[in-house]
């Protein structure tokens, strides 16, 4: 696809990094993962033994659960997470007796204790890589420990080729009410080349037999620029995806962390660049892939989704995670956040499993984030879904975001990025495309130290 001038910024923007070379783009949480410290886990501890409603401020928190199930059928050539495909019955049971003696600490904290959750979302990893009777035996103890009844969102994320119709069924069983499924790109070729373990076949069997059982939600997740993309490949495989006409789509700008399996190549090779496609090629590819589903009737939502129908579909996890709710996060290298305290799990099986049966919280960093870090992480996070309005920060945090943060506005509005009216501050298509980069302009200096692209 030819450069597009539109997707590529203004004079003045921040230098686009054309070729996609080795780094983190995405921004998952502010301030960055690197602050967060060992030494401030006690702080976590603290805050979890105050009850929740003795604070005002949190009174009316909503809290959400996640789980993390890091298993995998293989490792895809381009993920970043911590995932085994290596465990056998027995360590996968002991990795949910932990996740369950886990969840029992939290439910008997003050901070928690009686609360329920407002959502539950299974992420991984492969959740749907577990057995029906040992997704069973999780969620009942899940269920007991911290009932669901109020939960009005249950997330399941799936791995099409480990989904039989048993295995739907159960699911379905568990009360998940939104489905969501990592196919990621239609082609055998292109998913072989990537290390994904599914096909095409399998794509299709799954989803219409999740349609056919009545999910009331069910969000498909592609990945623009993967390695041997094409021009052509991916008008097919947007074509593709519009025909299932999921409730909503999910697309991700191919990135190349260093813990991948591209990176390792890379260095191997000794190369600088990775072998997929130019920023300005994967903002346009999403791009395309927005128009035609525009074309259908569906609705942008952030930088990342389309759906269908805006009013009915709604994804209370990410509304959550991004306002700031309580997130009570279970499972190896997961991370959340309670009671003002930012805090992520040991990132690795062993010492995870060994922690938490020693009775202890597996928690290895945390962070209590500033006042003015809560607005921050707040304000840019809302501004991936595309607007935010002055008055919800005025409210909440008591600050006018139009001053504190004057300056980053007026640069992202000069570089054609920003429009503020009528109490809102609203990103265009083309910011939307490359907001994580432009996010870095709200980070206090002392946290800009990974910018990427
Ligand atoms: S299925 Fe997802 S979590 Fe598992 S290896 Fe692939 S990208 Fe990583």
């Amino acid at each position: 696809m030819s450069q597009n001038p539109i997707l590529s910024g203004t004079p003045g923007a921040p230098p686009l990094r054309h070729e996609t070379t080795a780094g983190n783009y995405f921004v998952a949480n502010y301030p960055p993962f690197a602050f967060w410290k060992k030494e401030s886990v006690p702080e976590l501890h603290a805050a979890l033994n105050v009850e929740c409603g003795t604070r005002n401020a949190e009174e009316q928190t909503p809290m959400g659960v996640y789980a993390h199930i890091p298993f995998c059928r293989k490792r895809c050539h381009f993920c970043y997470f911590r995932v085994y495909t290596d465990k056998d019955a027995q360590q996968i049971r002991g990795y949910l007796d932990a996740l369950l003696k886990e969840l029992t600490v939290y439910a008997g904290k003050p901070a928690i204790a009686g609360r329920k959750p407002k959502f539950v979302y299974f992420g991984g990893g492969t959740p749907s890589y577990l057995s029906p009777d040992q997704l069973r035996f999780l969620t009942d103890g899940m269920k007991q420990l911290l009932p669901w009844e109020e939960a009005e969102e249950v997330t399941f994320e799936a791995e099409p080729g480990t989904l039989t119709d048993h295995k739907l069924q159960a699911i379905r069983g568990l009360g998940v009410t939104r489905l969501s499924l990592g196919i990621e790109h239609f082609d055998d070729h292109i998913l072989e080349v990537n290390g994904r373990a599914h096909r095409s076949m399998e794509i299709q069997r799954a989803y219409a037999f999740a349609r056919e059982i009545g999910f009331p939600q069910i969000n498909i997740d592609l990945i623009a620029g993967m390695v041997e993309e094409t021009e052509e490949k991916w008008r097919e495989t947007v074509a593709k995806a519009v025909e299932l006409k999921p409730d909503s789509l999910t697309i991700y700008q191919m990135e190349v962390p260093y813990n991948t399996g591209i990176f390792q190549q890379m260095k191997a090779e000794g190369k600088l660049v990775a072998p997929v496609a130019d920023w300005e090629t994967k903002r346009a590819w999403v791009d395309y892939a927005y128009r035609e589903f525009e074309k259908i009737g569906y609705t942008v939502t952030s930088g990342t989704t389309v759906v269908r129908d805006p009013d009915k579909v709604k994804f209370l996890y990410r509304q959550g995670l991004f306002s700031g709710a309580d997130i009570l996060s279970i499972g190896v290298a997961s991370f959340g956040h309670l009671s003002g305290v930012h805090y992520q799990n040991h990132h690795d099986f062993a010492p995870y499993v060994e922690t938490v049966n020693a009775g202890q919280l597996p928690v290895y960093r945390a962070l209590p984030p500033s006042a003015d870090e809560r607005l921050i992480r707040e304000f840019i996070l809302l501004l991936k879904l595309g607007s935010v309005r002055v008055d919800y920060f005025t409210h909440k945090f008591g600050v006018n975001p139009r001053e504190r943060f004057a300056e980053p506005l007026q640069r992202l509005a000069d570089w054609g990025f920003l429009s503020r009216n009528n109490g809102t501050i609203s990103i265009n298509r083309a910011g939307l495309l490359q907001v994580d980069r432009l996010l870095h302009e709200f980070f206090l200096p002392e946290h800009n130290t990974g910018r990427y692209a």
